[in-house]
């Protein structure tokens, strides 16, 4: 059983390529990629948490207008990371990945303590996600380069305040991998 989770907050396509896109999202694709290379290979789990609006009513769409409805090519995990066998996925109305889900129950019933964040946006559902693992007694791991926003200070903010108010490490996906690599989970 690993201690270790992944997870990869909205990498969809209506937050990649469409409705509300980042356009440096693209930017972290490959560094979310080989880290859930060696997730898979090392039996690590992996867990994506997406946005999946109630068509029309969704109460997010008054600030953000809609996007990512549930059912539609937006709401769906862009290509490059399609989740594979195995891995798990969970569907969400709200920022936290952790909000109206059972991702808390979930990650208990792997024994996961340590979380690694990836995705988008760093200041917001990345952010959330952070706050409410915090809350819950996880420990976060965030790389620096397998997270974005859609500017760089918004990025840069995210990443301070995850260090500042949770306790999240920081640090790039390479050296990420290599201290994994060492520990036997
Ligand atoms: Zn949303």
């Amino acid at each position: 059983m690993s201690e270790f989770a992944v997870i990869i907050v909205d990498m969809l396509n209506d937050f990649v390529t469409g409705a509300l896109r980042a356009e440096r999202a693209s930017n972290i694709i490959s560094n979310i990629q080989k880290l859930l290379t060696f997730a898979r290979e090392r039996g690590m789990p992996v867990i994506y948490t997406n946005d999946a609006h109630a068509k029309k009513i969704d109460k997010e769409f008054q600030l953000w207008g809609e996007h990512a409805i549930a059912g539609t090519k937006g709401a769906q995990v862009i290509d490059e990371l399609k989740p594979k066998d195995g891995d798990y996925v969970i569907s969400k109305r709200r920022y936290s990945g952790f909000f109206g889900t059972d991702l808390d129950l979930l990650l208990r019933e792997l024994g996961a303590k340590n979380l690694i964040v990836t995705g988008i946006a760093t200041d917001i559902c990345v952010q959330h996600t952070v706050a409410d693992a915090y809350f819950r007694g996880y420990d976060v791991l965030l790389p620096e380069d397998g997270v974005q926003a859609f500017t760089d200070e918004e990025h840069k903010y995210g990443l301070e305040y995850a260090k500042r108010c949770y306790n999240a490490e920081i640090l790039r996906t390479d050296d990420l991998i290599k201290r994994l690599s060492r520990l036997k989970t």
